[in-house]
C-alpha cells in the first residue's frame, strides 16, 4: 500500500513539474501603444512561463528576443546584450517551445512568402503560432525602438525616431508569433518577429528578410494566458482599442 502511494505521489510531482504549453503575454498592446512603457515583471519571472519570446523593456528601452532560455536586448542604437533576471519589461509574449511541424527551404525566399507558407501548412489560421526560423538570411532589415523619457510619448510618436538596421549574409534566428486577426490590439494581429544573429551581436524587430537556407519549426497553440500589470501606468489610463492603421505602422512599418 505504502509502495502504490508513493508510485501515485511520484507521478502527481513529475506531472507538476511538466511545462506549461501555453502562450504566455504580459500586459496588452493597447496599453502599450498609449505610453504604458514600465511594467513590473522581470525577466526573471518572465522565463517562468516560456523559453522563448518577445517583447520589450521598461521605458521601452530597445526589443527582447528570448531564445533558449537566454533573454537578449537590442537597444536603439543596435547594441545587443545579455538581458539579466532583475530587469523589467512592460510587455512579452513567452512560450515553452515545443516544434509541433518543421521543414527545411533550400531556396532563397522572402520572409513574406515563408509566413505565407507556414500559415498554408497551418491547420487554421484561428489558433497561435510559435514560430522559429534558424539559418542563413541573405538579408534582414530590423529595427529597435530607444528609451524614452516621462512623461511617455504614445507608441507611435515614440517609433518615429528608432534605430534601422540591415545585416547581410547573416546566421541567426527568427523567432516569434502569429496571432488571429481578432487578437489584434491585444497583441499584434499576424506575425510578430525578432531576429538575433548567430553571434549575438545583431537583431531587433523583423521588418523584412530574405532567407538563403533555414530551418522552420512552428508550434501550435490554443492555450493564452494574459496577466495584466498589478499596478503601474496601466491604472487610471484610458487604454482604447488601438488603431489599426496605428499598428500596421508601427509593428509591420507599412
Ligand atoms: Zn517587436
Amino acid at each position: 500500500m505504502y509502495y502504490l502511494l508513493s508510485i501515485i505521489i511520484a507521478a502527481l510531482l513529475t506531472a507538476c513539474a511538466a511545462q506549461p504549453h501555453a502562450l504566455y503575454q504580459y500586459s496588452s498592446l493597447n496599453a502599450l501603444m498609449e505610453g504604458v512603457y514600465d511594467g513590473q515583471l522581470t525577466i526573471g519571472e518572465l522565463k517562468r512561463h516560456g523559453d522563448t519570446g518577445l517583447g520589450t523593456f521598461n521605458a521601452l528601452d530597445g526589443e527582447m528576443i528570448i531564445i533558449n532560455g537566454s533573454a537578449y536586448q537590442i537597444k536603439g542604437d543596435g547594441t545587443v546584450t545579455a538581458a539579466g533576471d532583475n530587469i523589467e519589461t512592460p510587455f512579452a509574449d513567452v512560450v515553452f517551445f515545443k516544434s509541433a511541424k518543421s521543414f527545411t527551404v533550400e531556396r532563397e525566399i522572402s520572409c513574406d512568402e515563408l509566413q505565407k507558407m507556414i500559415l498554408q501548412s497551418a491547420p487554421s489560421s484561428n489558433i497561435f503560432y510559435a514560430v522559429k526560423i534558424e539559418g542563413t538570411f541573405r538579408h534582414v532589415r530590423a529595427r529597435a525602438v530607444r528609451a524614452q523619457h516621462k512623461p511617455y510619448p504614445r507608441l507611435i510618436d515614440a517609433a518615429k525616431d528608432q534605430g534601422v538596421f540591415d545585416f547581410n549574409n547573416v546566421r541567426g534566428t527568427a523567432s516569434g508569433f502569429y496571432f488571429p486577426d481578432t487578437f489584434g490590439g491585444l497583441s499584434v494581429g499576424g506575425f510578430h518577429i525578432h531576429f538575433i544573429s548567430d553571434d549575438r551581436k545583431s537583431g531587433g524587430h523583423l521588418m523584412s528578410c530574405e532567407v538563403t537556407h533555414a530551418t522552420v519549426d512552428i508550434d501550435y497553440l490554443t492555450d493564452f494566458l494574459m496577466e495584466l500589470p498589478k499596478s503601474g501606468g496601466i491604472y487610471g489610463k484610458t487604454i482604447g482599442t488601438a488603431q489599426q492603421r496605428e499598428v500596421d505602422l508601427i509593428e509591420k512599418g507599412r
